[in-house]
């Protein structure tokens, strides 16, 4: 097949240098496959002829990675200030995969064939080497209809390497492509043997799926091949958790609830997405039915926060995520009843952390919306203004507009108790709404304050 297509100038100079040295040069998997469908990739892998050192010849800027045997090369796109990487690869043929996940050995091969047919889907199977495409497999036919289909033998491929399971549903989700029926049958049969695969790269296809617009498609995906039981058994349990009970608003079963709240998160956090499917995932081990029928969940937060805790860590989430993942989930059933103290609007605050307010917010309008609720309410809506005004209040000590040496200086005196407790007089003054948190103001109550002790002594 021979068109016109519009290429990158960087990637044409990469090609026609390579070509030029007499090797053969194709851009190959997702980048053609997405030029192909008219979207722009910024992604572009090639394969070559070539071995490591004689690209390196060429490209003197570029580093060899000897764990992938991938030359990198650093491009700089005009206009933009980033710089890509192209990466090169030497032909290859992979044998045996005696583990499911890893290849025994990776060979260099010397034709273009033997690396195509190494690759997951017959989308990402074409090679276009600047004028025409290759394709061994159908894959235009396959792009054509929008459809995933392994190369070659599915079951064999999915047992070579089950991550492509993950990728399968990952890239159904992200083209909006359905998975052709062999191989979707191949993935039920072996989504028990994504377990071999390590979290780390379980973890990456998840967060991936999940910062997708169709990410609640693909976790119905996941559910449907058998994938979600294995990589989040404590979200499937979920499913038909009935919440439906008298005086109740809810009108889906826990699991679907969770799925639709994440279909309506307005976040494209992918910790705040991870969170709002995971809030209610302790419902599965707090249900409760009383004789008269009504269900509970006690304390389904805390349970659900411990549980979303031991995925994160699970799936090896950054402290950070994992804490922030937890501490969503901890807080997502928050009242925002309008009688409420400001102190009550405070420890909100804190327990959530300033920073996370918005997220948990987005958390609750998914919620509401998951649940069949009206975006927003009133009361929501007057507590989000409050959430603000009670902001503009200092936190702790340290957020007054005067610190310890305006006291030392006023006092002429140096560090010990008297400080700090000069502090908390003023803060209780700040919160209880006696005094502005302004610094003229507050230096000249500290003045009236050493004053008034002195008059005292
Ligand atoms: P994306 O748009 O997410 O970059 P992609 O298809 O380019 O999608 P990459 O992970 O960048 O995905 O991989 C590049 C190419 O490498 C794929 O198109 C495919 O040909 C091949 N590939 C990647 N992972 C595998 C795998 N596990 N098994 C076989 N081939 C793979
Ligand atoms: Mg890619």
């Amino acid at each position: 097949m021979t068109k016109k297509f519009n290429i990158p100038k960087t990637v044409k100079t990469v090609m026609d240098k390579m070509k030029k040295a007499g090797y053969e040069i194709h851009a190959v998997g997702g980048c053609v496959r997405d030029m192909l469908l008219a979207k722009t990739t910024k992604d572009w892998d090639f394969t070559t002829n070539a071995k490591p050192p004689q690209i390196q010849e060429l490209f003197p800027e570029s580093f060899y990675d000897n764990k992938f045997g991938t030359v990198g090369i650093p491009v700089k796109l005009t206009g933009g200030d980033r710089a890509f990487i192209y990466e090169i690869t030497t032909y290859r043929s992979e044998r045996g995969y005696s583990d499911f996940r890893h290849p025994d050995d990776i060979i260099f091969g010397d034709k273009l064939e033997e690396d195509l047919k190494r690759r997951d889907f017959t989308v990402n199977a074409l090679a276009f080497d600047g004028e025409t495409i290759t394709d061994l497999f159908n894959g235009i036919d396959d792009l054509k209809k929008r459809i995933l289909r392994a190369v070659g033998e599915a079951d064999k491929r999915f047992r070579e390497d089950a991550l492509r399971m993950l990728r399968a549903v990952r890239l159904s989700v992200q083209l909006d492509f359905s998975i052709e029926q062999n191989t979707a049958a191949a993935i039920v049969k072996n989504a028990y043997l994504i377990n071999k695969i390590s979290f780390e790269r379980v973890r990456d296809e998840l967060l991936k799926i999940l910062s997708l617009k169709g990410a609640a498609g693909g976790i119905i995906i996941l559910r449907e091949t058998g994938l979600l039981a294995q990589i989040l058994p404590e979200l499937e349990k979920c499913f038909g958790i009935p919440q439906k009970s008298p005086k109740r608003h809810h009108i889906y079963d826990v699991g679907t609830h969770l799925v639709k709240s994440l279909e309506y998160c307005p976040s494209d956090d992918k910790i705040v997405r991870m969170a709002t499917l995971l809030h209610d995932v302790g419902k599965a081990v707090t249900f409760q039915k009383t004789l008269e029928g009504v269900i509970t969940f006690y304390n389904h937060e805390i349970v659900s926060a411990s549980i979303a805790g031991n995925i994160a860590r699970r799936l090896k989430l950054s402290k950070k995520d994992t804490e922030k993942l937890a501490n969503l989930v901890r807080y997502h059933q928050f009242t925002v009843d309008e009688r409420q103290t400001d102190s009550a609007l405070r420890r909100f605050i804190r327990n959530v952390k300033p920073e996370n307010i918005q997220d948990m917010l987005d958390l609750r309008t998914a919620d509401r919306l998951g649940g069949g609720a009206r975006e927003t309410s009133w009361r929501l809506e007057l507590f989000k203004k409050r959430l603000i005004e009670v902001q503009k209040q200092p936190f702790t000590v340290s957020d007054l507009k005067i610190d310890g040496h305006d006291v030392m200086k006023i006092y002429k005196t140096g560090p010990g108790p008297l400080v700090g407790k000069v502090l908390d007089m003023v803060f209780n003054d700040v919160i209880a709404g006696k005094l502005p948190n302004e610094r003229e103001i507050l230096l000249s109550r500290i003045t009236n304050l050493k004053k008034e002790t002195e008059m005292k002594i």
